[in-house]
Parts: structure tokens; C-alpha cells; sequence
């Protein structure tokens, strides 16, 4: 019996040992934070680093499901025992400068960008960029997600602002993209570089938080999806990655796609995977750093994915609806909280947009849903 080691004790976490008790894997946990909600295998909490030693030699690999841990850390873990994915991935991953830095060396399409710690460069870097004209998002280089450590700046005039609520410290300024829509891609990268593709979602953010993610899409072109699938299989060799790897992308008016950002880990909008692919992203992660045959990809439903943010509504209500799975993490209700999600299943777009638009209206607080399709 395999067991893996996970640092990180979130729902992440908890949905990748759920995905991988039936492929008989037993898991255990490394929680830093000091307040793990995964209750599902034997967890060190352990803020101190203490644990280290003890959580290793307990099991046969290690992996993470959140990617703002120490480098130092995982590097420490690689000398003991078989880390996937890398440290290196984790590093890049965790900087907005090195992850766009890699996405230009491999011919991935991203933003026009400046990496500034100033707040006179802040404002030679939103003047350089058009500010004024169009607005520029600044964002922290490291340590940012959901939206946490972000402005956008619509005048030069606010780099001073800017700087004071967010900077102090190394900031990317990027050009505002008029999307068309948000969309990622997830890729499943094995131990002997064997590699399969998920079928790209449309993804609804509201304040940078996921709220909505679809898939497979009726309006994406083939050609978009190989697109997407030539970007990833890129960073995942060049990472040497093993494991899941998202790429988050924003498409535009006349189908070109730029790279937004990367996660080095089973990612938010793969959730649908679940119940509407035949592999979890979850069973193929843990597939993938075990040294197992990859699962097939192949979505066999169409699936929306929502978020429950804050509070999760009515159980008792939500489950005497058709077609929904519900997931829930355990956590207590708090603004802003990601609580769980719901996959919601059919077997036509026309179902699925109605559903979607009915069980919106059962979510306390759940936005419009809005998608670049109709029925
Ligand atoms: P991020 O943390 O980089 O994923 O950004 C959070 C959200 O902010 C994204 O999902 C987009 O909705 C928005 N956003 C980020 N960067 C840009 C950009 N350069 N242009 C327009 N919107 C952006």
C-alpha cells in the first residue's frame, strides 16, 4: 500500500485522499497553518516545522495542494524522499516574474508587463503601458491569490495610492486585457513524461474569486484547445512536471489566448472533473506521482461547477435537486470562505444553463450567472 504525503491540510487536500482511498493509497497530512479542515488520514499540525522527519518517514512520496510554502522547505523534502511536483515548478509558480519570464521564453502569449519596486517605477511602468487611456492591474510578484494583493490602476496619478495599499515590496504591473473570457487548461503529466489534457473550461471570476466553471465549451474551436495544449505541454516539460499543472488563460475577441497565470496543483476550475469526467483531476494526480497509468480525460457530461462562497444554502434543499453533487469542505460558514462547491450535470447545454440559473437563485449570495454561450 502506497501512502503519500500531503502538505497542506485544505480541501485540496481532502479531495485528493478521497480520490485516491479507492486506489487503496493512504495519506497523510502536513499542516502548517495551524488550522487543517481535511479530516481524512493522520495529520502533524505542525506551524513550527518540527514534524518534518516524522511526516516523511511515513510515506512513500509527498506532493502539496497549496503553493505558498517555503521552497527551502520542499527542497529539504527532495533530499528524503521523491517530491512531485518539483521544487522548482513550486518556485516559479509562486512568482508572477518568474512564471511570466518562463511564459515568454517558451513563446507563451502573455500581457505586456514591467516588474517595478518603486513607486516611480510604478508610474514610468502604467505610463509606459497606456495608463490613462486603458487601465493597468498591479499585482504583488509574490504571495497574491483570489484577488488578495491587486489594484487596478485607471490614472498614473495613482501609483503613490497604489504603492502605499499594496507595494513596499516587488510588484508586477500588467496591461489591463479585454477578455473575451477567462478560461484554463489542466494537464496530467506522469512519472515517465506520459501526458493528458482536459477539456478547457470557461471560468467566471467576480473580485478575482472563481464562482462559476463549464465544461466542455460549445464555442471553443479546436484549434483553441491545441493551442492551449501546445502552451502546457511546454511548461510541463520544461518543469520536467509530474502531476496535475493549470494553466489559466484569458482569450480574446479574435480567439488568441494569453497566459494569465499557472497553479502547481489540482486547481479550482477542475473541480468539474469529478462528476462530469471519466478521471477525476483528484485519482489523476494521485495516478501521476505514484507512477500509475493516467486515467482518460474525456468529459461525459456537460458540468457546471459552483462555488459556495460564504455560506452554502439550504442542504436539505439542494439535495433534492437532479443532477447535483454537492462537496463539502467542513468549514464554517465566513464571508468570503470557499465552503464548497456543487457539480451540476446535464446532458444538453439548453438543461444545464437552466439548472445553473435555478440553483443560483437557491445559493445565498451566488452571482449571475453569465457565460459566453447560450443554448
Ligand atoms: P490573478 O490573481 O492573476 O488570476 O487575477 C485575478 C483576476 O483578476 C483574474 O481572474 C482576472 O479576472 C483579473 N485580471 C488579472 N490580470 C488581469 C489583466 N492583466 N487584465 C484584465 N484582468 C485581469
Amino acid at each position: 500500500m502506497q501512502r503519500t504525503g500531503i502538505l497542506g491540510a485544505g480541501q485540496l487536500g481532502q479531495m485528493l485522499a478521497l480520490a485516491g482511498y479507492p486506489l487503496g493509497q493512504r495519506f497523510v497530512f502536513l499542516d502548517t497553518s495551524g488550522h487543517p479542515s481535511a479530516d481524512i488520514g493522520k495529520t502533524f499540525v505542525d506551524p513550527e516545522g518540527v514534524e518534518l522527519k516524522r511526516f516523511v518517514d511515513e510515506v512513500d512520496q509527498v506532493t502539496f495542494e497549496f503553493e505558498h510554502l517555503p521552497v527551502a522547505l520542499v527542497r529539504r523534502l527532495e533530499s528524503l524522499k521523491p517530491v512531485y511536483p518539483s521544487s522548482r515548478a513550486l518556485e516559479v509558480c509562486q512568482n508572477r516574474g518568474l512564471e511570466k519570464s518562463l511564459f515568454s521564453q517558451l513563446n507563451i502569449p502573455t500581457p505586456d508587463y514591467h516588474l517595478v519596486e518603486s513607486a516611480d517605477a510604478l508610474a514610468k511602468a502604467a505610463q509606459d503601458l497606456g495608463c490613462g487611456v486603458q487601465p493597468v492591474v498591479v499585482k504583488t510578484v509574490t504571495e497574491g491569490y483570489d484577488g488578495k494583493g491587486q489594484a487596478v490602476m485607471r490614472s498614473v496619478d495613482e501609483a503613490l495610492d497604489v504603492w502605499g495599499r499594496i507595494g513596499g515590496r516587488p510588484l508586477i504591473v500588467e496591461a489591463f486585457v479585454d477578455f473575451v473570457r477567462e478560461v484554463s487548461i489542466i494537464a496530467v503529466r506522469g512519472r515517465h513524461g506520459e501526458t493528458v489534457f482536459y477539456p478547457m473550461a470557461e471560468n467566471q471570476h467576480v473580485d478575482g474569486i472563481l464562482r462559476y466553471s463549464v465544461a466542455p465549451l460549445p464555442n471553443l474551436e479546436p484549434s483553441t484547445q491545441q493551442q492551449a495544449e501546445t502552451y502546457i505541454k511546454a511548461l510541463l516539460e520544461e518543469l520536467n512536471y509530474v502531476g496535475v499543472l493549470t494553466l489559466e488563460l484569458f482569450q480574446q475577441a479574435d480567439g488568441r489566448l494569453l497566459a494569465n497565470e499557472m497553479a502547481p496543483r489540482v486547481h479550482n476550475s477542475g473541480h468539474w472533473t469529478q462528476n462530469g469526467a471519466v478521471t477525476s483531476q483528484f485519482e489523476n494526480h494521485i495516478r501521476a506521482i505514484s507512477g500509475l497509468p493516467l486515467g482518460q480525460t474525456r468529459a461525459h457530461s456537460k458540468t457546471c461547477m459552483i462555488n459556495l462562497i460564504g455560506r452554502t444554502g439550504d442542504v436539505q434543499q439542494l439535495l433534492q435537486e437532479p443532477d447535483l453533487h454537492l462537496h463539502l469542505y467542513g468549514k464554517e460558514d465566513r464571508p468570503g470562505r470557499k465552503l464548497g462547491h456543487i457539480n451540476l450535470i446535464a446532458e444538453d447545454w439548453k438543461t444545464l444553463l437552466r439548472r445553473v440559473e435555478q440553483i443560483s437563485q437557491l445559493l445565498p449570495d451566488a452571482p449571475t450567472p453569465q457565460f459566453t454561450f447560450e443554448s
